[in-house]
């Protein structure tokens, strides 16, 4: 009989948002006369912008034409795309050459994917509190794991020691679940570090779009970090693109492992693995790059940031700790009176019909903290910064 992957037993359940899920559910049947304020979400609310919705249209447009019709596209992506990409990065002071961008249907797919590169006797570091899918997916490829924790006292952004030993380093930044961005000199440290050890930081970028304040949107952007470093970006949370699917991955020439090419490893990977990203939605994600297409979820973005806003006001007159908020979407904060997450959870929904995500969810050391994500509607975050405030104040 054939022998399945046993690494799927020691997966824990994924009893997060399934829990939240639940517990809302039990509300609304006990109160149906009340209703929700939902800041717990992780997924974006506003409409895709229109230079994207012109070019995915006219997408659709070619493939009706026996002049315009494009069949499978290059595995690695579409030219057009990938000089879109680069060009974009040039803007930011990176050089890069369009063939080190790859295009992907997404972060996540990426970011489990990858781990086809490494041996599953490497072991993976992941800095916590952190985005689930960095633990499970390498269950999943049964490897080691190394949980680092952060805390308040280090801002949510740990720096490398060396008694640590690690090949694959996860880093978030902008930090899904904190909202904490490494400075320059932080995320020079982890370079460092990656260089010293031949390890290979996997840099989770799906967040640069909402840093606002002088602090690095690309991994690229420091010191030999082209010799170490992947970066996983996507238009998810930049461009409403949760539902349409759309991310791209760069893996520099440079970065080599025993003389050997991790670009042309994945290169090799993607020729066996995919047939590519669909032309329309390629044709929807190059308007992103274009000087219309930025001006417009900038503008999305700036909504979802005016939610941040109100959120931090609230706290900040509550004098309740958070970080977060200012460079990304998310807002982590102490519980109140050292109630645990689930506790306040539980206080939240039950007291002012405000959900949010349980720390706690996102590694042990989240315990006690508080996620409020700002891509709810701006009418139910300021009721519910209101609430928050007549609860706590
Ligand atoms: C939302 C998110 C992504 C984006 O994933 P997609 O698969 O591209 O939608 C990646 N990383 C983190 C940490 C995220 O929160």
């Amino acid at each position: 009989m054939i022998k399945l992957n046993t690494n799927y037993a020691n997966l824990k359940d994924s009893y997060l948002f399934y829990n939240i899920a639940q517990k809302t559910k039990a509300y609304l049947e006990a109160h149906p006369d009340k209703r929700l304020y939902r800041m717990g979400i992780g997924d974006v609310s506003l409409p895709l912008c229109d230079a994207v919705i012109k070019a995915l249209n006219e997408g659709v447009s070619d493939q009706a034409k026996k002049e315009s019709f494009h069949g499978y596209m290059p595995e690695c992506g579409a030219p057009f795309l990938r000089e879109a990409i680069r060009d974009y990065y040039f803007q930011k002071g990176i050089e890069l050459d369009a063939d080190e961008v790859f295009v992907s249907s997404g972060a996540s797919d990426e970011l489990g994917d990858i781990l086809d590169l490494f041996d599953k006797t490497s072991t993976a570091l992941v800095i916590e509190p952190a985005y689930p899918a960095y633990v499970d997916a390498n269950i999943i490829a049964g490897r080691n794991i190394v949980h680092l924790s952060s805390g308040k006292e280090n801002g949510f952004l740990p720096l490398p020691d060396d008694s640590i030993d690690a090949d694959l380093i996860y880093i978030c930044s902008p930090n899904n679940p904190t909202g904490a961005v490494f400075s320059k000199d932080k995320l020079q440290k982890w370079v460092d570090y990656a260089n010293s050890k031949g390890a290979v930081i996997l840099f989770d970028a799906a967040y640069e779009a909402f840093i606002e304040e002088d602090l690095p949107h690309s991994i690229f952007e420091l010191e030999g970090a082209k010799n170490c470093a992947i970066e996983i970006c996507s238009l998810s949370k930049t461009a409403g693109f949760t539902g349409t699917r759309l991310g791209y991955t760069i893996i520099p020439f440079d970065l080599k492992r025993g003389g050997i090419s991790l670009h042309d490893m994945w290169v090799r990977n993607r020729t066996t693995k995919t047939n590519g990203v669909s032309y329309i939605i390629q044709k929807g994600a190059a308007a992103v790059f274009t000087e219309e297409g930025q001006k417009q979820i900038h503008e999305n973005i700036a909504i979802y940031k005016n939610n941040a806003k109100v959120l931090m006001q609230a706290l900040d007159k509550l004098k309740i700790w958070y970080c977060g908020g200012k460079n990304a979407p998310y807002i982590w904060m102490k519980c109140p009176n050292g109630m645990g997450s689930w506790e306040f959870f539980d206080y939240l929904l039950n007291e002012i019909q405000v959900v949010g995500t349980p720390g706690e969810g996102f590694g042990a050391c989240g315990e006690g903290y508080f996620r409020f994500s700002t891509f709810g509607s701006p009418e139910d975050t300021k009721e519910a910064a209101k609430r928050l405030c007549e609860l706590l104040g």
